[in-house]
């Protein structure tokens, strides 16, 4: 209890800057921005991102100029399409993003979703998860499953700045029996739906890896499919070697008790690698229980690196490079 009384919970100082800049795999900036008012700053420490784009500017100043902003709920989709718009266009009136934004940073790309928990909701499914938590359902719930999977893919098809569909997948540690129907078939469509448009697939993989993986191979995966936040260990990291899978690594890597995950982070080929925060989420140790955002990264990559025996360098070539292999150019 002492401990966390004492914990910093502010925005964490820089890191030290990556040598070659590396691609930010997943992150939530409309969370992020979500936090910013709660946090503050710790003395001694750097004041508060107040914008997007003290966001962007201090993730870029440490090696991170670019990253996937990752829209997973009807809210967020939207949010995501107008940003990216903005950010991609240096000509865009900035009043179009939710959020003051300069344009044409070309900073983003987008992925687009809906969450298996979100997709409960909107199948009106309300089962206390097996965690204990209720069901909240907001407004944006009020529409389908189908309607909002239809909203998910006219964004995706409009908008050539989106270069995943994600994130989706199955989160047995939040559904019951009911909700794991749901999520089977939400995941399902979502994976047709990459396929059909040519995007990347970017999965989100709680407490299921077996199942996640039967039905990539029932239904067949995209060409490029990504597990973000893997949470495996070597047995799934080696079906991801056997099929191409890439996988990304957030700030649990470097948690003490994780030695399964970095057993799979030494065990994959490196060109399948990738890094992300998954912010405002999981932030890196020892920064647990400040915010995070993506100038966080480099916590990340450093403890891949040292778990691979590999030079820093060498490592940020190779994810920026299989970032650019996944999404396509910036
Ligand atoms: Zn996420």
């Amino acid at each position: 209890m002492g401990r966390s009384r004492n914990r910093p919970t502010g925005w964490a100082p820089s890191p030290e800057p990556l040598p070659v800049p590396v691609v930010d795999d997943h992150t939530h900036l409309e969370s992020v921005l979500g936090v910013r008012a709660d946090a503050g700053s710790d003395a001694g420490d750097e004041p508060a991102p107040a914008t997007l784009d003290d966001h962007l500017d201090r993730a870029a100043a440490v090696g991170v100029p670019r990253m996937v902003q990752v829209g997973c709920d009807l809210d967020a989709v939207a949010w995501t399409d107008a940003v990216l718009r903005v950010d991609a266009d240096p000509g865009a009136d900035p009043a179009t993003a939710p959020v003051p934004l300069r344009p044409g940073r070309r900073a983003l790309l987008g992925a687009v979703a809906i969450h298996p928990n979100e997709a409960v909701l909107h199948a009106g499914v309300h089962e206390v998860a097996p965690d204990g938590l209720e069901p909240d359902p907001r407004p944006r719930h009020d529409a389908s499953l189908d309607e909002a999977l239809a909203r998910v893919a006219a964004v995706a098809r409009a908008n050539d700045r989106v270069r995943a569909v994600g994130e989706t997948g199955l989160d047995f540690f939040r559904a019951g029996p009911r909700g794991r129907q749901v999520q089977r078939e939400a995941f399902r469509a979502h994976v047709a739906l990459a396929k059909e448009l040519g995007l990347a697939l970017q999965i989100h993989d709680r407490d299921a890896h077996d199942e996640v993986v039967d039905v990539l191979l029932r239904d067949g995966a995209p060409e490029r499919t990504v597990f973000h936040c893997f949470s495996g260990g070597p047995a799934l990291a080696e079906v991801c070697a056997e099929h191409g899978w890439f996988a990304s690594f957030a700030g649990p890597v470097t948690y003490g008790a994780n030695d399964d995950l970095r057993a799979a982070v030494r065990a994959l080929p490196l060109d399948l690698l990738l890094v992300e925060t998954d912010a405002p989420y999981l932030t890196a140790h020892p920064l647990r229980g400040r915010p995070n955002a993506p100038y966080l990264v480099p916590h990340a990559v450093r403890r891949i690196a040292s778990e691979r025996d590999l030079d820093l360098a060498e490592l940020c070539r190779s994810l920026a490079s299989t970032a650019e292999r996944v999404y396509g150019p910036w």
